[in-house]
């Protein structure tokens, strides 16, 4: 398809400061066009498979500490200041725009996309994205809604996005932290990236935004879950932190996917907000994740891996760079994705938990006040760090499996999804993708094969026949079979060789809960209160 027909909208980025003398203007390229730009700039090499491999330098990952939102008269009294959820002021906000666009005037090309987010039509949200390189308007092509060319003429944008990833702030004149910022300006409807190149910046700035108008001024759930559904079109979510298993989970060769990251969830079912996916590399294989291996081709853009010396074969297990390593690929990349990405209403919901202390069940199911307990919890236990010798795990809790994307107060989207439970009376299932055995160190982590079976097993119906037994410090229902899986990994407890080890270990995380629960238990149901673990 030849684009040359597209007439590059000039009045409205003249409008927005952008004066494109001095500058060449590439509008709404094609991914092919993108892909050689990044190679006639040098800035990126194909793998043997035809993806286009770039580093994106200084950050690799997203910088939650340099992220802000304009304190203003829409936000003031809405959004919850946190840390995660930092108040710039608006005098600040002008102040880092203007050097944004002084920085995009002067350099030699600029590269502008028109898309959009939010599969279903009535929330439609028209996103200009503003690029100083190719490569990363080749992300907003790949993750965000790629409007038809006939669209392009009346194409009004609702919000913009200005990356200018080479430009390092001064702190003291910008009103930040340091040389990089992430700017969200509701007032404004901008999104302003300076001094980071990471990809992730312009695509969770967006799921922020609609974090806020889609509950707050639409009614609707926003979520941070993946999303697919079944060939009886039934629908299931997966909820959970970062490397829980949200992508990996929801690539299912029996299941059309409707997204791996950001959903909304009206009255008549579940929309995915983005146009792709953005998937982990590390330890990447073709057996264990077969559909995220073969999207890896052209027009996929895959982030700070490395080469096998000499060759143009990635290297999967290499972190040299960063362990975050990524690639992002259009949603029909995945053989079975579900076009348009809408689904119905859940009828099954999973919290996926990466527990590196070993202590909960791999799979198990919830009441709804235990749902709610957990989904306000949003409990995960990453591998600590890198640091030689550090073998502890360290716990996370960040409310509804998404406090770092989340302006409004948790219990705006937990009182949502509590009267959605409510209503239609989903299935809630938690699974513990983390470890077995022993906490990190000790145990290992469960197999892939065997989540992916305990997942299948409740899709289709069959877990809900098993028996069950309760969690005796957290009260879940424990599977005691599973088709598929040895029925030894189905109590954590067995799997223990030290049950004194287990039992200590379990008290010492139900007390972590506990701790963590203290800051929302005036504002829950006293059922969702009783279900806490009990020590
Ligand atoms: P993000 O929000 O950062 O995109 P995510 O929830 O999508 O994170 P994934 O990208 O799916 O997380 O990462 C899960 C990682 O854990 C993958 O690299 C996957 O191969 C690995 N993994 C290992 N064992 C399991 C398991 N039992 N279940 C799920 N994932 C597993
Ligand atoms: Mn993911």
């Amino acid at each position: 398809m030849s684009l040359t027909t597209i007439a590059i909208p000039t009045k409205g980025l003249e409008e927005l400061g952008l004066h494109s003398t001095n500058n060449l203007l590439h509008y709404q390229l094609s991914a092919d066009e993108l892909v050689q730009d990044t190679l006639r700039l040098h800035q990126g090499e194909l793998n043997n498979t035809g993806a286009l491999v770039v580093k994106t330098g200084e950050f690799t990952g997203r910088s939650p500490k340099d992220k802000f939102i304009v304190i203003d008269e829409i936000t003031e009294n809405s959004v919850h200041w946190n840390d995660f959820n930092i108040p710039l002021d608006e005098k600040y906000f002008h102040c880092i725009r203007k050097k944004i666009l002084d920085h995009l005037n002067v350099q030699p090309e600029l590269w502008v996309r028109d898309s959009y987010a939010c599969a279903e039509p009535r929330y439609r949200l028209n996103i200009r994205v503003i690029n100083d390189n190719p490569w990363s308007n080749l992300f907003a092509y790949n993750m965000f809604l790629r409007p038809e060319e006939e669209e392009l003429d009346h194409f009004t944008p609702d919000w913009h996005i200005l990356a200018a990833p080479s430009l390092k702030l001064d702190p003291m004149e910008c009103g930040v932290r340091q040389h990089n910022a992430a700017v969200i300006s509701f007032k404004h409807r901008t999104i302003l990236i300076a001094g980071s190149g990471y990809t992730g910046e312009i695509k969770k700035g967006i799921f922020s935004i609609l974090n806020y108008i889609l509950p707050h001024d639409k009614g609707v759930l926003s979520m941070h879950c993946s999303a697919n559904i079944g060939r009886d079109g039934d629908t299931a979510l997966f909820f959970g932190l970062s490397g829980t298993g949200k992508t990996t989970l929801s690539a299912d060769p029996d299941r059309k996917l409707i997204g791996d990251d950001e959903h909304g969830w009206t009255d008549q079912g579940v929309f995915n907000f983005e146009g792709g996916c953005y998937a982990k590399c590390i330890d990447l294989s073709a057996e264990k994740e077969p559909a995220i291996f073969a999207a890896i081709r052209n027009g996929a853009l895959v982030e700070n891996t490395n080469f096998y010396p000499g060759t143009l074969e990635i290297d999967y297990t290499n972190k040299s760079i960063t362990e975050n390593t990524r690639v992002s690929y259009p949603l029909h990349y995945i053989c079975n994705a579900k076009e348009p990405a809408t689904g119905g209403i859940p009828e099954n919901i999973f919290f996926l938990t990466c527990d590196a202390y070993g202590v909960l069940p791999p799979v198990s199911k919830l009441t709804p006040a235990q749902a709610m307990y957990q989904f306000i919890s949003g409990y995960t236990a990453k591998v600590a760090g890198t640091e030689a010798g550090v073998t502890e795990p360290k716990s996370t809790f960040s409310a509804c499996f998404g406090a770092p994307f989340l302006p409004l107060h948790p219990g705006f989207y937990a009182g949502m999804l509590g009267e959605k439970l409510k209503k239609h009376n989903a299935n809630v299932w938690l699974i513990n993708t983390g470890w077995t055995g022993g906490s990190y160190g000790t145990g290992s982590r469960m197999k892939l094969s065997y989540t992916r079976a305990m997942i299948s097993a409740a899709l289709n119906g069959q877990l809900n026949q098993a028996a069950f037994e309760t969690h005796p410090v957290f009260g879940m229902a424990m599977p005691t079979s599973c088709p598929g899986v040895p029925s030894t990994v189905l109590n954590p407890r067995n799997t223990w060789a030290d049950k004194e080890a287990y039992d200590k270990t379990a008290g010492s995380l139900a007390k972590q809960f506990i701790t963590n629960f203290e800051k929302y238990a005036s504002g829950v149901a006293p059922e969702v209160l009783a279900a806490a673990p009990k020590i």
